[in-house]
């Protein structure tokens, strides 16, 4: 298969791989949203979500623990933001968490739509 995330977690093709361990490689993402902004990604590869082990989302939940530290001493972070797209929004189908450091004072643009459904139709549509 021919996978860019596959290639550049097993060091087939270059990156500015920050960390890696058996299971995963955490690579900076060419367009960064804050300094620092990583990539965790399975050496394996997995589509999204569905396909991680319990087991490795675990293990990936600690290596956002030991980011989070080194980010913080290193970057001066005080904060993070994790997203994961999964089918429209994920333009790499190998499953990867956004790791975006976050610092006093600056913000990410995830901005509100004001243009949606009002919460009741959605709320009852959800419940129904
Ligand atoms: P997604 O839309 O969730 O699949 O995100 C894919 C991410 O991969 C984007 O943030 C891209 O900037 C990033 N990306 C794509 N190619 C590379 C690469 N060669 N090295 C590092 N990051 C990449
Ligand atoms: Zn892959």
């Amino acid at each position: 298969m021919d996978c860019l995330f596959c290639k550049i977690a097993n060091g087939e093709l270059p990156s500015k791989m920050v960390y890696e361990d058996d299971l995963v490689s955490v690579f900076l993402d060419i367009n960064p949203h804050t300094n620092g902004n990583s990539l965790i990604v399975p050496k394996v590869h997995y589509l999204d979500y569905k396909e991680i082990s319990d087991e490795l989302n675990n293990h990936i939940n600690e290596v956002v623990k030991k980011l989070d530290k080194m980010y913080q001493e290193k970057l001066g972070s005080s904060g993070l933001t994790i997203i994961h797209n999964s089918g429209c929004g994920q333009e790499v189908k190998h499953y990867h968490l956004h790791f975006i450091p976050r610092y006093e004072n600056t913000d990410i643009s995830l901005v509100p739509n004001r243009e949606l459904e009002d919460l009741e139709t959605v709320y009852q549509k959800l419940m129904k």
